[in-house]
């Protein structure tokens, strides 16, 4: 099985598959970029494959369907350019699970980030929720489970994910044919995040993090008057991306002071590195996951929250 870490969730999930025991809706709840998406493209391969060998393994037509977003019995919902999710999706859910399987045993409905539903969108697929129809699974994938409704969350059979071991992300590179140096410096940087580490590899994912990372090494560095001019010039929507940019670099830092990393391609971390204690860099994260906590859930201004973060730092 090609499934990478989270072996646990699997089993149990494999298992209830094969007592014909599978709930309607599932939560797949954890961190982001873990591979909960793949995890869950990688079981309804499971459960809708035909193929006798490809046992969901991948090798049959259904299961490349499922791969390619393009089986008729699986419909993906996300929100579009970093937005909500609208009602209208939900609608086109309701419209997607009225009709029969064409190819499966299953009909299928993804949620990704699923707390993106704004609040119309969460009161309607709430009454999908409520009036499960034969043969459907909807399976909702989220990172801040706790900002759905308390209705949804309780409907659903919540699975929690975790990261997974840096070891893990490694083996499953090498395995891909990823040259072994290559593969041993993904894992590192992805910090036992699969999907993260599936980005990395993307293009020239690899590059673009070192450059945002860099960007970020600078503005810290910089003097308060440069912070302002940075958190002044930042379009909202990179908010949120500037912000997971520097808990992650707040991260290598840890782990450079724990020694349990090595980040050599990061040149001008040493520096800072040098300066920053553990207790600080302690306090920043626990600063930016605060930050990340408000903005989600209250209408704190973004702008005033990355000034106090960045003069933490
Ligand atoms: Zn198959």
């Amino acid at each position: 099985m090609n499934v990478v870490g989270h072996k646990k969730q699997w089993n149990f999930l494999k298992d209830r598959f094969e007592q014909g025991q599978l709930s309607h809706a599932y939560l797949f709840a954890g961190p982001s970029e873990v591979g909960k998406k793949k995890f869950a493209l990688d079981f309804i391969k499971l459960i809708n494959c035909i193929g006798e060998k490809c046992k969901g393994k991948g090798t049959c037509k259904n299961c490349k369907m499922v791969e390619g977003l393009s089986h008729p019995d699986l419909l993906m919902v996300e929100a579009k350019d970093n937005s909500e999710i609208q009602i209208s999706q939900i609608r086109q859910v309701q419209q997607f699970l009225s009709l029969k399987p064409y190819y499966s045993s299953f009909k299928v409905v993804l949620i990704d980030e699923a707390e993106k539903m704004n609040q119309e969108a969460q009161s309607c697929f709430l009454k999908t929720l409520e009036e499960p129809k034969g043969n459907t699974i909807l399976i909702l994938i989220s990172s801040k489970p706790e900002t759905l409704l308390t209705t949804i969350f309780s409907r659903c059979q919540v699975i929690k994910f975790f990261n997974i071991s840096r070891k893990e992300i490694q083996d499953y590179f090498i395995e891909k044919g990823l040259p072994t140096k290559q593969a041993e410096t993904i894992a590192s940087i992805s910090e036992g995040k699969l999907g993260r580490a599936i980005k990395l590899l993307d293009k020239d994912g690899l590059e673009k993090e070192k450059e945002a990372l860099n960007e970020i090494i600078k503005v810290c560095g910089s003097d308060i008057a440069s912070k302002f001019q940075y958190v002044k010039n930042l379009p909202e929507e990179s908010f949120s991306k500037s912000l997971s940019i520097i808990k992650r670099y707040l991260r290598h830092l840890l782990f450079l002071k724990l020694q349990i990393n090595d980040l050599s391609y990061l040149s001008e971390v040493s520096d800072k590195f040098k300066t920053m204690s553990i207790i600080k860099i302690n306090r920043a994260l626990k600063l930016t996951e605060k930050i990340d906590f408000q903005i989600l859930t209250t209408n704190a201004s973004q702008k005033l929250a990355l000034e106090i973060l960045l003069l933490e730092i």
